[in-house]
C-alpha cells in the first residue's frame, strides 16, 4: 500500500478513459488515504472532463472524508484529492440531472464500508440508466455478493429515475467497519431465470414486446416474464433479465431508447444472455469490474467470468497502483476466463 505521504498520479485516458477511471481513483484515495492527481479525466468520451454526475462523486468524496480538492469544477480536466478520513453519517447527494446515482454509490460505498459506524445515503438523480448499473443490479446482484463478503448493506429504491427527467431517488444503509472476506465464485450450476420489463408513462405494449422476444429467442417460461408499471418523473423503459444460480444472481440490462424498437433493445439483453450462458461462468461482465476493488480490499478473491471488458481490465490496473495485490487474468477457451485477485509478492 502507498505511504500516506506520497501521491498518486492517475492517467485519466488510461485504458477505458471514462467515469470509472476517476470513480475508481476517489474510491482508492479514500481507502489508502493517500492523495490522488489525475488529469486528461474522461479524456476517452465525446464530451471529456467532469460532469454533473462525476463532479457529484468528487463531492461526495470529499464531503464523506473533509478532504481538500481543486478542479472540482463542472468540464475540469483535472483534479487533486488529498482524503480526510473516511466518516460513518447521514448524506444526501443530488446530482441535478438524470447521471446515475449507482455510479455516485460507485464512489463512496467503498470507503463507508470500512469506515466503522453506520451510514445512511440519500442519493438522487437517474436509478436505471444506459452504460451504469441499474437498480436492479446493484440490489439483486452486486449487494449479495458483498454480503457474502461480510458486508452490511441495504438499497432501497424510493423513486424510479430514467434518462432525460431523472427524478430518480434510492437510500443506502451501510453498517461500516466490518472486515471484508475474500470470496471464491468459480462455478455457476443449473439456472433459473425470470424476467421483468419496466416502463414509466410508455405503453406496456412495449414491455410485451420485449417479453415476447426473450420468450421467443431464450424459450424461457411466459409465467416467469412480468410487465411492471412504475411512476417515475419522465418516461423510461428497462428490461430486466435475471438470472438465478448457485454463484448468486446475474442481471442483465437493456434500455429503452427513443428510435430503437423495442424488438431491438430486447435483442441487446437476449444476445447478452446467450454469451454469458454460453461461457458457463458465474460472473457477468459488469460485475466483473465491480468485484475487483472489495475483493482487492479483502486481499483476495477469485472468480470465473466472461471476456474481460475494457473496464474490467482498466480497473485491474487501477487497484494494482493502490492496493497491495495482483490481478491475473487466464483464458480458460470457450469463453470463459479466470480473475484471480492476490496478495502482491513483494
Ligand atoms: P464508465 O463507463 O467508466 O462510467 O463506467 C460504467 C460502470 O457501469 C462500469 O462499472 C460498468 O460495469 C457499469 N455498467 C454499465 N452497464 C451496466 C449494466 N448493464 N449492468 C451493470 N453494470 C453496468
Amino acid at each position: 500500500m502507498p505511504s500516506a505521504r506520497e501521491v498518486i498520479e492517475i492517467d485519466g485516458a488510461q485504458g477505458e478513459g471514462g467515469g470509472q477511471v476517476l470513480r475508481s481513483s476517489l474510491a482508492l484515495s479514500l481507502c489508502t488515504g493517500t492523495p490522488l492527481r489525475m488529469h486528461d479525466i474522461r479524456a476517452r468520451r465525446r464530451k471529456p472532463g467532469l460532469l454533473r454526475q462525476h463532479l457529484t462523486a468528487v463531492r461526495a468524496a470529499a464531503e464523506i472524508s473533509g478532504a481538500r480538492v481543486q478542479g472540482d469544477v463542472l468540464g475540469s480536466t483535472a483534479l487533486t484529492f488529498e482524503p480526510g478520513a473516511p466518516r460513518a453519517g447521514e448524506y444526501h447527494f443530488a446530482i441535478g440531472t438524470a447521471g446515475s446515482v449507482m455510479l455516485v454509490l460507485q464512489t463512496v460505498l467503498w470507503p463507508l464500508l470500512l469506515a466503522p459506524g453506520r451510514s445512511r445515503l440519500v442519493l438522487e438523480g437517474g436509478t436505471h440508466n444506459p452504460m451504469a448499473p441499474p437498480f436492479d443490479f446493484v440490489v439483486r446482484s452486486l449487494a449479495p455478493l458483498l454480503r457474502a463478503m461480510g458486508a452490511e448493506i441495504e438499497v432501497t429504491l424510493e423513486r424510479a429515475g430514467f434518462y432525460p427527467a431523472g427524478g430518480g431517488r434510492i437510500a443506502v444503509e451501510i453498517e461500516g467497519g466490518r472486515a471484508l472476506v475474500p470470496i471464491e465464485r468459480l462455478e455457476r450450476g443449473p439456472l433459473s431465470t425470470t424476467a421483468r420489463a419496466l416502463v414509466s408513462g410508455l405503453p406496456v405494449s412495449v414491455a410485451r414486446r420485449e417479453l415476447e422476444v426473450v420468450h421467443e429467442r431464450l424459450a424461457w417460461e411466459r409465467r416467469w416474464l412480468a410487465v411492471e408499471r412504475v411512476e417515475a418523473h419522465g418516461p423510461g423503459n428497462v428490461l430486466l433479465l435475471e438470472l438465478g444460480h448457485a454463484a448468486g444472481t446475474t442481471v442483465v440490462a437493456a434500455f429503452g431508447e427513443r428510435g430503437v424498437r423495442a424488438e431491438a433493445v430486447a435483442a441487446r439483453a437476449v444476445e447478452e444472455v446467450e454469451r454469458f450462458v454460453a461461457a458457463d461462468v458465474p460472473i457477468d461482465e459488469h460485475l466483473a469490474d465491480q468485484l475487483l476493488i472489495p475483493l482487492a480490499l479483502a486481499g483476495g478473491g477469485a472468480f470465473r467470468t466472461v471476456a474481460p471488458s475494457l473496464h474490467t481490465q482498466t480497473n485491474a490496473e487501477i487497484v494494482q497502483r493502490w492496493l497491495p495485490v495482483e490481478i491475473a487474468f487466464t483464458d480458460q477457451g470457450n469463453g470463459a476466463h479466470r480473475i484471480d485477485v492476490r496478495p502482491r509478492a513483494s
